[in-house]
C-alpha cells in the first residue's frame, strides 16, 4: 500500500469512529456495563475489553437507577446492544453504612430530604416522603445484590427480552471476576470445605 493509500485510509477510520452514531455503529461487542464507581474496580481491565468495546455506566454500587435505565433503554432499543453485564464488587462503600444512618447524616446538615430535588433538570420529580433513605440504595450482600440487579434490568419493558443480562462480582481482595455465590478462596482453607472423602469406599 503506497503512503497516501494508508493515510487516506487512517482519515476515513477516524470519520467512521467519529461519526459511529449517525453510521448506527454498534459498539465492537454490542455491550452495556452497569458497574459500580469504585476506584478498584478497573471495568475494561476486569472483563478484558478495550476502547470502543462497551458503553460503560458507573453508579454508586453499580445499581440499577432511574438513570441506569434511562441508559440501558437508549443502548439497548436505539444503538444496537444486545449484552449487558452488571459488576458489583468486595468492599464496597455502599455496604459501610445504612441508607437511614446516611439520611439522618444529611439531615444533621440541615438537608431537608423529604422536599430535595433529586434531578434539577427535572423539578417536578420528586420522592415520595420517607423514601429517601431506600432511595440511597445502600446493600449488606454482594452477592445478592449482583442477582437483584440481573433480576431488575431482565424485568424492564424498556430493556428488550433479548438483551443477555449477566452479573459478576469483582473481588477487589484478588483482583478477579467471580460468579455471585461462587466464594473460591471458601472451599480452599478447610478438608471439610473441600468435601475431603473420609470413608473409603
Ligand atoms: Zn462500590
Amino acid at each position: 500500500m503506497s503512503l497516501h493509500e494508508q493515510i487516506d485510509r487512517e482519515i476515513e477510520e477516524k470519520q467512521n469512529w467519529a461519526l459511529r452514531r449517525q453510521l448506527e455503529i454498534p459498539n465492537n461487542k454490542r455491550l452495556w456495563v452497569l458497574a459500580c464507581m469504585d476506584e478498584r474496580l478497573p471495568v475494561e481491565k476486569a472483563l478484558g475489553i478495550g476502547e470502543g468495546d462497551a458503553h460503560i455506566f458507573r453508579n454508586a454500587g453499580g445499581l440499577v437507577t432511574d438513570d441506569a435505565i434511562r441508559s440501558a433503554m437508549l443502548t439497548t432499543q436505539f444503538f444496537g446492544t444486545k449484552e449487558i453485564i452488571v459488576i458489583n464488587h468486595t468492599e464496597c462503600g455502599m455496604m459501610t453504612a445504612s441508607g437511614d444512618f446516611l439520611t439522618q447524616a444529611l439531615k444533621e446538615q440541615g438537608i431537608d430530604v423529604d422536599e430535595v430535588i433529586i434531578d434539577p433538570a427535572l423539578p417536578d420529580l420528586k420522592l415520595p416522603r420517607g423514601v429517601f433513605s431506600t432511595w440511597i440504595k445502600t446493600f449488606t450482600d454482594v452477592d445478592a445484590i449482583t442477582d437483584k440487579q440481573v433480576e431488575l434490568l431482565r424485568s424492564s419493558p424498556l430493556i428488550p427480552d433479548d438483551v443477555v443480562i449477566h452479573g459478576y462480582i469483582w473481588e477487589v481482595e484478588t483482583q478477579n471476576l467471580r460468579r455471585p455465590y461462587e466464594r473460591l478462596s471458601e472451599k480452599v482453607n478447610t478438608a471439610e470445605a473441600m468435601g475431603a472423602k473420609t470413608h473409603s469406599a
